[in-house]
Parts: C-alpha cells; sequence; structure tokens
C-alpha cells in the first residue's frame, strides 16, 4: 500500500469528473492549498460520452474569473487562465469520460502540483471497524492516515459512495421516472453508439431504441454495448419473473422469446431489438443480456458534514444522480459551489493551513510555535477551532442549501423532458391513426 506521508489541506476521493473539477479549481485558485486525489481505478478506461452543457462550463469560468479578478497572489494566474480555455473547448460538446478525466489529471500533476493517487489500494471502504475490511479494501480510518491530516474530504466517489456511508447519509431514492430495458451486446469496432439525442427522436418516431453507450474496443471487437429502452410499468413486470430479469439474473434473447411467446408488445420489442442487432453487424450475441430497472433519481440526506472533526463533503454522483443524462453537468456546477465553499473556509483560517508557507515560516519563531502546534493538532484530528461538537462552518451550511436546490432543479428538468417525449409520442400515434385507422385509437380491444 501507498504511503502518502505529506501533509494535505484536502483529500479528495475519486478522480472522475466532479472530483477532478474540484480539485482542478481549488488548485488554480489557491496554489497554497495542499491537495490529493484518490482513485481506486488504477487507469481511465470508461468511455462512454458526456454531453457537456454550457450552464456548467459558465459557472466554472465565472468562479475562475472572479479569482482571477482579484488578483491575490494565492491565485496560480497562468493555470487559472489554462484551465478556463480548457473547460471552455468543451462547452457543448460531447467528450468521452476517459478524455475528461485525463486532461484534468495531466493538468492537475503537472500544472497545480496536485498528487493524484490511482492504485488498487484506495479501495476505501466503510466499515465500523478496521478488522471487518476484505483484502484490498481500506477502511475509512486507515485511509484518514493516508490524508496526512486533511482538514477537509471530499467524497467524490460516484453512485455508490462509500464516503457517503461515512457521514451516513444514506442515500434516499425520492422519485421514479420510468422503466427502463437494457440489451448488452458486443459489435465489431467501427460501431457507432446512437445518442440520447438520436435516440430520442426515434423514440418518438417509431418507439424504436432510445440510445446506447459502448465501452472501450478489445480484442477487434467493440466493447460492451448497452442498448436502452424506455418500457411501461406493465412491460417492466412482465420482464421481471421473480429474481429473472434483474441485472443479477438477466435474460437471453432466446430465453425471453420463449418466454413471451404469446405476448405482442414483448414480441414487437424483441423483432426490433434483432432488427437493430442485424444491422450493426454484431459480433457477439452470446452475451446478450437483457434486463429491466426502474429509473430512479436519488439524493443523499446530507452533503456536508463533521466526522470526527472532519469536515466531509460530497459531490456529483455521490451527492445525488439522474441514472441517466446530465450528470456531469451536475458535477461541474456541484464542483464549483464545493470549490468556492472550501476556499472561503480556508481564506478565514488562512493561518491554520496544514501545507501553507506560513505555517511552515520559521522568521518569527513565536508565531512559528503557535502554528506548528496548530498543525499537529489539526494532524492528529483534534483540530483546535473544529471540535466534534461544533456545528459546521457556515461555508458548508450554504453549499447543503445550493447543492439541495441544484438537485430540485434537475428533477424538475428532468420530469419535463420525459413529459415532452411521451406527450410527443401519443400525439404522434394518435394523429397516426387518424389517418390509418381513425376511430381504431379510442376503441377498447375486446378482451
Ligand atoms: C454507462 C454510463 C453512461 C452515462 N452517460 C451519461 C451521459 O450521457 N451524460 C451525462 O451527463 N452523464 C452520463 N453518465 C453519468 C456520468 O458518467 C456521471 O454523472 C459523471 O461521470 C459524474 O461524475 P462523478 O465524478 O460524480 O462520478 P464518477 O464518474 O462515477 O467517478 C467516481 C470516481 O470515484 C472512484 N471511486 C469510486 N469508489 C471509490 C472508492 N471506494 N475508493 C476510491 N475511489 C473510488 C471511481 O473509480 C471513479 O473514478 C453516464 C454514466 C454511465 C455509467
Amino acid at each position: 500500500m501507498n504511503s502518502v506521508g505529506a501533509k494535505y489541506d484536502v483529500a479528495i476521493v475519486g478522480s472522475g469528473p466532479a472530483g477532478m473539477a474540484t480539485a482542478c479549481l481549488l488548485g488554480s485558485l489557491d496554489r497554497k492549498l495542499k491537495i490529493i486525489v484518490f482513485d481506486k481505478r488504477p487507469e481511465t478506461t470508461r468511455d462512454h460520452k458526456l454531453a457537456i452543457g454550457s450552464d456548467s462550463i459558465n459557472a466554472m469560468s465565472k468562479f475562475l474569473m472572479e479569482g482571477l479578478a482579484a488578483s491575490t497572489n494565492c491565485v496560480n494566474t497562468e493555470a487559472a487562465r489554462q484551465l478556463l480555455f480548457q473547460l471552455k473547448s468543451w462547452s457543448k460538446k460531447s467528450i468521452p469520460t476517459s478524455t475528461i478525466e485525463t486532461t484534468l489529471a495531466t493538468f492537475a500533476k503537472e500544472r497545480l502540483n496536485i498528487t493524484v493517487h490511482r492504485d488498487k489500494a484506495f479501495n476505501i471502504k466503510y466499515v465500523a471497524e478496521s478488522s471487518q475490511k476484505k483484502p484490498g479494501e481500506l477502511s475509512f480510518d486507515d485511509f484518514l492516515k493516508q490524508t496526512g491530516g486533511a482538514r477537509v474530504i471530499i467524497g467524490a466517489d460516484g453512485s455508490k459512495s462509500e464516503i457517503r456511508n461515512v457521514i451516513g447519509a444514506q442515500k434516499t431514492d425520492i422519485l421514479n421516472l420510468g422503466y427502463l430495458l437494457e440489451l448488452k451486446y458486443k459489435a465489431t469496432p467501427n460501431f457507432k453508439p446512437r445518442t440520447y439525442l438520436q435516440g430520442s427522436t426515434q423514440f418518438v418516431m417509431s418507439s424504436g431504441f432510445d440510445f446506447e453507450t459502448a465501452g472501450k474496443p478489445r480484442n477487434g471487437n467493440s466493447g460492451i454495448i448497452t442498448l436502452h429502452k424506455f418500457v411501461s410499468y406493465l412491460t417492466h413486470r412482465i420482464l421481471i419473473q421473480g429474481t429473472k430479469g434483474n441485472p443479477e439474473n438477466p435474460w437471453t434473447m432466446s430465453e425471453l422469446k420463449e418466454h413471451v411467446k404469446d405476448n405482442g408488445k414483448i414480441r414487437k420489442i424483441l423483432d426490433h431489438f434483432e432488427c437493430y442487432l442485424g444491422s450493426h453487424k454484431v459480433a457477439s450475441l452470446g452475451f446478450n443480456r437483457i434486463v429491466t430497472f426502474p429509473m430512479t433519481i436519488y439524493r443523499s440526506s446530507s452533503v456536508a458534514s463533521l466526522y470526527k472533526g472532519i469536515i466531509i463533503l460530497l459531490v456529483g454522483d455521490a451527492s445525488s444522480g439522474l441514472v441517466l443524462e446530465r450528470g456531469v453537468n451536475k458535477a461541474f456546477l456541484e464542483a464549483t459551489q464545493c470549490a468556492r465553499a472550501v476556499l472561503k473556509f480556508f481564506n478565514k483560517r488562512k493561518n491554520l493551513y496544514v501545507g501553507s508557507e506560513e505555517s511552515i515560516d520559521d522568521t518569527k519563531p513565536s508565531s512559528v510555535q503557535a502554528r506548528v502546534r496548530d498543525s499537529e493538532e489539526i494532524v492528529r484530528g483534534t483540530p483546535k477551532t473544529i471540535s466534534e461538537t461544533a456545528t459546521l462552518p457556515s461555508e458548508f451550511i450554504e453549499y447543503q442549501a445550493q447543492s439541495h436546490s441544484l438537485f430540485l432543479r434537475e428533477v424538475r428538468w428532468a420530469r419535463f423532458k420525459h413529459f415532452i417525449l411521451y406527450s410527443a409520442q401519443f400525439l404522434f400515434k394518435f394523429v397516426l391513426s387518424l389517418f390509418f385507422k381513425p376511430f381504431e385509437f379510442f376503441r377498447r380491444k375486446p378482451s
């Protein structure tokens, strides 16, 4: 296991888009902050494309420009400008996840001197006792020792966040937007996945497939391709039989065909699948796995909390997420709000920086001794200004409120989008029925 050794102010768990964006914003706007990022994956492997909107890029750019305008000597002007340029170049574009992660991680390491630890050893697991962890896992308390006394720990570890478990803020399902049918298969390498937008249009026009995502190509074939289709609650129920139809126990195409022999609706879906797979030069149908699942939105009951005197924050999918779409925009917006709160916190307490030049300045012996004492107390997990009983600093209470309202905004947007899609499909079918089979639309089928 890697030993980190040095002292840090901020430790970030997760080097996905949310974690790396937070690290880069913080490092660019305060060169004195000592930041370390941990990730359990040894390399960036996810290639699904993320459509980056202009709102999140504008928010990050505004934050960077405010920092540049303030022109304090803490701002790393050159790096902040470079980051601004990089982020703007991503606005309104679809960028593979691994490109976002690699670009930001390289920038963090080379331009901001941020340590990024990618190692399987950093598979952090929240367990009550260190003895409960499995081989290859790091208990949260072991992890605390690795952070070099960081005052702030940011959980950017995705939808299955372990850091969320540390603060006891279990995820809460609050809304179910609908049901999804998912088919996984492999195709030849020249395969191009259908985007959400293309899929949405097709959904309205023919109630065909909605969209698909593809993993990295390997051994001359495409990566695993995931094809999604919106289905009704009824269809979802038909496809869930006991434990069958769950991601752990998927259907194969032939099993499902047998199971729903006399069901016209499912038959139609399977015909669509077959026709679609035929047009794609499928390389490996043996792999096909069909499942349905509810499309839920979740949020954490808390995104800012105190644990053993350390401030724990959640950002990106760790705090809340939509199962589909816009995850990266929410992650970037939240990264901006989180970085703003963290900067405010450290600016107010400048002389308590663990890694700041001031705390190792030995030109004024008396004040240096006091600061080193403070720093040591922080390293031992008993910081002077934050105790177990102290309330959360106001900047983090503000962050909690901002994150919550951002989530509500996302929910409203998702509901609106689904309402439009379903209404458009309904209208389209209604108009078609008027032209081709008048009155049939309203007629009940004999049972
Ligand atoms: C197949 C797929 C398709 C998607 N399509 C879209 C889309 O089209 N548009 C869109 O906006 N969003 C999409 N998303 C969602 C989007 O990827 C996320 O919302 C976005 O990446 C948020 O990033 P994040 O940094 O919060 O979390 P993540 O990207 O999940 O990053 C979490 C990081 O934490 C690390 N980690 C996790 N647990 C631990 C641990 N215990 N210890 C150490 N490290 C840990 C992981 O290795 C990972 O690097 C998709 C997601 C998937 C899976």
